[in-house]
């Protein structure tokens, strides 16, 4: 590793600075990797690796559940006269309740490599399969935890680790099913883990947080005891809820409480910015005004939420409100952070008949503006230095390839939108750094052959336990 530890340089013709596109800028870090001079209008220095073509910001990746990747294309077949997600999360459930620590470290392995080639520098890891198949703790009770870790660590992706509190079945605190066991954790437990795993996540610059897998897996009580917990162990830590993905779940919690998800979380916890709020697909005006004035993150998966038939969050009332948000890939039904940005888009055109929706004022190009405003949303969510290309920030960047057929002979911030809506969408994607750290070399991270070989048998392996 030591070998790794070299401040670096890097010059890019055209990079996307948080203010907006710079011409002749030359890039430096530390041997931490962090940003210490970004120069705009400098003269190409001798010697100094030139990037391909458009510098762009590594885009964070706000939720995911690695063990899905694997199961990821495994339900697109109609099972019943009307599937759902919920008829989904039970097929999901039968492949979780096969999955071995080995595979786990397999499948997130190859995930990352995945993330990595298609853009993402860093994984918020929503993590929920704790136990054994029978819902034993393993020997080491955060087994699956440091596969994950293990994982990042090899794919040398950025990592925010959130362990998941599960600890019922629905509102009003329903016992939980038997394909939940693995889930299980009481608050006590869960704040024993966090506290067992603060060691080996700085050991590795990864941030710990927190996820209440959602309200109607956790109690009030317990939601308040993990919050006050986490926010002992570490004040800036992110907290992450599932919360207002399916309109079921908004029925059963206006059932149980009279309120809607968002509205009973506004004003039973104190969310603030370190929280954020996955899929909140299903708000009202008032949900999204409160919301987003506490300066939580929408963290939004447009292509899970489509692949599971969610709904379409509402970006234009999210963003009058000054909004702050990112994207994941869940499921990983898709696994591409310019893929993310494109359907999120086309959702909102195809919902409103219009087009370049999410264009900013700043911004008209609907890829520079949602690239930029995703980066930013993504780091707050991660709770670590990742907001792009700015001294201070981690040295997380990716370089389009400017000979590529789809960019070829545009400019800079036509590249991008070509990349984004006119490309393969990782086909021009040449070189990715993380902390300054080459990870991809014209479009291929080192561990590819060897991790989707991995991949594929952990696959097998799983299905074969069924
Ligand atoms: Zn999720």
């Amino acid at each position: 590793m030591a070998s790794e530890e070299a401040a670096g340089q890097l010059f890019a013709a055209d990079a996307l600075l948080p203010t907006g596109w710079a011409r002749n800028v030359l890039l430096q870090w530390d041997p931490s990797g962090r940003f210490t001079h970004i120069e705009e209008g400098a003269a190409p220095p001798a010697g100094v690796l030139a990037a391909p073509g458009p510098l762009l910001p590594g885009m964070p990746n706000l939720h995911s559940h690695a063990f899905q990747r694997a199961f990821a294309g495994l339900t697109e077949y109609r099972a019943r006269s009307q599937d759902s997600f919920w008829s989904w999360r039970d097929l999901m459930y039968r492949f979780a309740a096969h999955i071995a620590p080995e595979s786990l470290e397999a499948i997130a392995t190859w995930l990352y490599v995945e993330m990595l080639e298609t853009g993402y520098t860093s994984v918020c890891e929503f993590h929920y399969l704790h136990h054994d198949p029978s819902g034993q703790p393993y020997a080491d009770d955060a087994e699956l935890a440091h596969a994950l870790l293990r994982a990042a660590r090899a794919a040398g992706i950025g990592l925010t680790l959130l362990p998941v509190l599960y600890q019922t079945s629905g509102f009003g605190g329903q016992a939980p099913r038997s394909a939940q066991a693995r889930f299980i954790r009481s608050t006590d437990n869960m704040l024993s883990l966090l506290e067992r795993l603060v060691p080996t996540t700085q050991a590795q610059g990864a941030v710990l947080g927190l996820a209440p897998h959602s309200l109607r897996a956790v109690p009030p009580d317990s939601l308040r005891e993990a919050v006050a917990g986490i926010t002992a162990l570490n004040p800036q830590a992110p907290i992450h809820i599932h919360i207002a993905e399916q309109t079921q779940e908004v029925q059963d919690c206006i059932a149980w409480s009279g309120q809607r998800p968002v509205q009973w979380l506004l004003d039973h916890v104190p969310v603030d910015a370190r929280w954020c709020l996955v899929h909140a697909t299903h708000m009202k005006p008032f949900e999204y005004a409160a919301a987003a004035r506490t300066g939580a993150v929408a963290g939004l998966c447009p292509s899970t939420e489509a692949n599971l038939g969610d709904g379409l969050f509402d970006m234009q009332q999210w963003l009058a409100h000054a909004g702050a948000w990112g994207v994941g890939s869940d499921s990983h039904a898709c696994v591409n952070a310019a893929e993310e940005l494109m359907l999120l888009e086309y959702g909102q055109r195809l919902a409103l008949r219009q087009r370049n929706v999410l264009a900013s004022s700043a911004h008209t190009q609907v890829a520079t503006a949602t690239t930029l405003q995703a980066v930013a949303g993504g780091a707050q969510a991660a709770g670590r230095r990742i907001a792009g290309l700015a001294v201070g920030q981690q040295a997380d960047m990716l370089a389009l390839d400017a000979q590529h057929v789809a960019l070829a002979g545009l400019d800079a911030e036509r590249m991008l939108a070509a990349h984004v809506f006119a490309s393969q969408r990782s086909s021009a994607l040449h070189s990715l750094w993380v902390g300054g750290r080459p990870r991809v070399v014209a479009g291929r991270h080192d561990l590819h052959d060897k991790a989707a070989h991995a991949f594929v048998a952990a696959r097998q392996a799983t299905i074969a336990a069924d």
